[in-house]
Parts: C-alpha cells; sequence; structure tokens
C-alpha cells in the first residue's frame, strides 16, 4: 500500500547557509542507494522535506534495507500521499490507511496534523479534533490518548496530503560526500572496517589501501579484504581499493632491522604507502582501526612512532573501544562473520616473539638507517605496482 516514503534527518537541518549542499548529497545518496534494488523511484526535495516516491512495484524490505544504508537519514516513514479533495475526502483515507495499517485495533493513538498550507479550511487543532473523533467512530478498540500514544497518526497538509504513523530507524549521521575524504587503512581484521564505517558515518567518503605479501598471504584474504570493502561501501557508497604488495619491504625490513621493532617499522612504512595514496586521492587524512592497548603495536608509545611517519591526521575512530564494543558494531553493519574468516595477514606472517611495546622513536629511526639503500626504490615499486580495485 506504502506508494512512497518520507525520509527524516536530523543534523544536517541545522546547517545554516549550507543546508542545501547537505540535503542535495542526501537526495542523490538515497537515489543510488534505490537504484540497486528492482523499482523506479524518484527522490525528491520539497519544502525542507525528502520523500521517495515508488513509481510502479517494488519490494518494500528492500527499500527500507537500501535507505537504511544512508548516511544521514535517522527515520524512514512508510507515507501514503493523497490529494486534497476535501475533510470527508482525507478523514476516510486517513481511516482506510489505519485499518490497512494496523490489523489489530487495540491501541491508543493521537493525531498530529501540521498545516504547512495555511489557506487549508481548518486549522491544526481542529483537525486533530475532527479525525480523531472519526477514527474513534470507525474503530471500537481504539482510544486517545495525547501524553503517551501507542500511535501517533500524521497527518501533514502541504500540496498534497500526507498521511504516516511508522518510524523505522536510519543509520543517522551525515551524507557521505559533505565532509571531505579519507583513506583507510583496510586490513582483513575487525577493526578497520570499523572505523570506516564510523568514518563514512560523519560525511567522509573512504577509499582504501590493503597490504598484501604473496606468496606469504594468499588470494583468499585478498578476497576477504575487497568482500569487507563491498559490505563497507554498501553505506559509504564507492570506494576506490588500493591493493599495495607488501612482500620486498617487508622482507627486506626482516633482513636489516632487530625483529623485536619490525612490526613498528613496517606499520610506519604502511602509514606512509597509505599517506601517498591519500595526495594521489585527494584525501585530508587516513584512518587506522587501531585501539589503545589492543596489541603491542598500539601502545601509547607505539601510535606515537607509527604516527610520526605522517604528515596527514590520522583518524582513529575506536580508540578508546574495548574490542567487544568493536564487535558490536562489526555484527550491526554485517562485517564481522566475514572478519572473522581464519585467512592469514601479512603483519602476522613475520611477528616477533617480543615485539617492543614501548618503542624509541630515535632508535627505531637509527634502525630504519640499515634500510636507506633500498627503500625508496621499493617503495617506488610497491606504489607503482598497486592494484586499483573500483568497488561499489
Ligand atoms: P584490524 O582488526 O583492523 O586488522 P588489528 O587489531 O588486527 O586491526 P593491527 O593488525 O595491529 O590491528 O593493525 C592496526 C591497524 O593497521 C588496522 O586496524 C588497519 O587499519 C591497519 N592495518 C594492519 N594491517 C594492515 C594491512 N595488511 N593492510 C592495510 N591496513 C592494515
Ligand atoms: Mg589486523
Amino acid at each position: 500500500m506504502f506508494k512512497s516514503f518520507l525520509i527524516k534527518y536530523a543534523e544536517i537541518g541545522v546547517k545554516g547557509k549550507n543546508r542545501y549542499l547537505f540535503e542535495n548529497a542526501l537526495v542523490d545518496n538515497a537515489k543510488r542507494a534505490l537504484d540497486k534494488i528492482d523499482g523506479n523511484f524518484k527522490v525528491t526535495k520539497e519544502n525542507g522535506r525528502i520523500y521517495a516516491i515508488a513509481e510502479g512495484d517494488y519490494d518494500f524490505d528492500e527499500a527500507v534495507d537500501a535507505l537504511q544504508h544512508v548516511f544521514g537519514i535517522v527515520g524512514i516513514c512508510p507515507m501514503v500521499q493523497i490529494e486534497d479533495n476535501g475533510f470527508d475526502d482525507l478523514a476516510e483515507q486517513v481511516i482506510k490507511y489505519i485499518d490497512e495499517t494496523y490489523p489489530d485495533k487495540n491501541f491508543t493513538f493521537k493525531v498530529m496534523a501540521r498545516r504547512a498550507r495555511k489557506n487549508y479550511p481548518m486549522d491544526s487543532m481542529k483537525i486533530n479534533a475532527e479525525l480523531g473523533g472519526r477514527i474513534l467512530d470507525a474503530f471500537e478498540g481504539v482510544k486517545v490518548d495525547v501524553h503517551n500514544p501507542d500511535v501517533e497518526i500524521n497527518v501533514e497538509i502541504r500540496n498534497h496530503i500526507n498521511i504516516y504513523s511508522k518510524i523505522i530507524l536510519g543509520p543517522g549521521g551525515m551524507p557521505v560526500g559533505t565532509a571531505g575524504k579519507a583513506m583507510l587503512l583496510l586490513s582483513g581484521g575487525i577493526d578497520s572496517p570499523v572505523a570506516g564505517w564510523m568514518t563514512a558515518k560523519r560525511g567522509v567518503v573512504v577509499d582504501a589501501v590493503y597490504f598484501h605479501a604473496p606468496p606469504y598471504t594468499s588470494e583468499r584474504a585478498k578476497q576477504k579484504v575487497v568482500d569487507l570493502a563491498k559490505l563497507v561501501s554498501k553505506y559509504s557508497g564507492p570506494m576506490r581499493l588500493y591493493v599495495v604488495n607488501f612482500t620486498e619491504i617487508q622482507m627486506y625490513i626482516y633482513d636489516k632491522c632487530p625483529h623485536d621493532e619490525l612490526t613498528i617499522i613496517m606499520r610506519r612504512y604502511m602509514m606512509k604507502i597509505a599517506e601517498y595514496f591519500a595526495n594521489r586521492e585527494k584525501a585530508q587524512g587516513l584512518i587506522t582501526g587501531e585501539s589503545i592497548g589492543q596489541v603491542a603495536s598500539q601502545t601509547m608509545q607505539s601510535l606515537a612512532a607509527t604516527n610520526e611517519v605522517c604528515t596527514m591526521p590520522v583518524f582513529r575512530p575506536v580508540i578508546a573501544f574495548d574490542k567487544q564494543e568493536i564487535v558490536d558494531i562489526s555484527l550491526k553493519i554485517g562485517t564481522y562473520e566475514t572478519s572473522i574468516l581464519p585467512y592469514e595477514d601479512c603483519c602476522t606472517t613475520f611477528v616477533a616473539k617480543h615485539p617492543v611495546t614501548k618503542p624509541n622513536i630515535n632508535v627505531i629511526k637509527n634502525s630504519e638507517k640499515h634500510l636507506a639503500e633500498e627503500i625508496d626504490r621499493m617503495f617506488e615499486d610497491a606504489v607503482n605496482t598497486a592494484e586499483v580495485i573500483e568497488i561499489g
């Protein structure tokens, strides 16, 4: 019965003069999400309201799911839109709406009329009272409760009249594309997809870089990262994924540097390469899934040592989250099942038994001097041979 949805957004409503930019991005993103499913939708903006209107048949659950992946949407209201053919017709349509929407007519309700068009012959109070009366007459089991109703029946008088009462939660956040771009270091783990998702939620476009180490890491491990990128991009929109062959650099560090510093030095090179691609993509920052103290390379000292090679800001959205809190988000956004597939990670292949937990930057820099001869060429090779995969 629902031919359309009213799309509610919150934060972007308060952006003053730039408001239209946020609304336009939300319209575009909703349109792109709905284009992926069967059916034809028109997404429009009218007087501070965004509507998705179906032209022809579509699958309700699919449409809701698509909209639940669009950041910026806080509520999805399945809506019946009618023409203004006088109050009697409106009352009839509202009664029909209730009849079809609530099989069990045993609830409390209130009518919430809004009159955006002031030439409508009744004011909102009058509409509330009149409609309330007609609904009470039509259904025996329903009662009015103006303070804490089970059902709030919204009637918006605009050019058309909108009738809705259900609000399905959206993902919240800001429309992707309204807050710049960042480069995500995406591994096959649980944390980095969540970190990417959280940043995209604030409106940031996310591209990604993955370091693999063939033949020590398999094609399956890479496919897992591609799959994770696809899952994140269901929310964040199209994503460019750089797959960097890190084997040579990793072996070289293994050869030349103290093994207990291996992870830190490797991570410093990952950050440098990620920053190289971030610059190429005109991104403003890097994103990692690091969380304080989770492993040796994520102590405050290790984070400082890793951070030291970057000139761009490094965003670490899960920095203060417990593992379980990160897992909870990954379950919610659907990345968990893929993240826990047991494929080898390029960091674990060469990991030291007793990595330093309090690296000293000067000591690390000194160790890196042993790399001087070849590392620049290897860096060049790594970025020049990177595979680019367009996701979403
Ligand atoms: P995750 O669950 O995201 O893999 P983790 O707990 O396994 O994180 P580390 O392996 O220490 O932690 O990695 C810390 C962060 O460094 C990751 O969250 C990710 O952003 C980045 N990273 C690690 N390995 C890779 C890789 N092979 N390719 C790209 N980024 C990586
Ligand atoms: Mg990892």
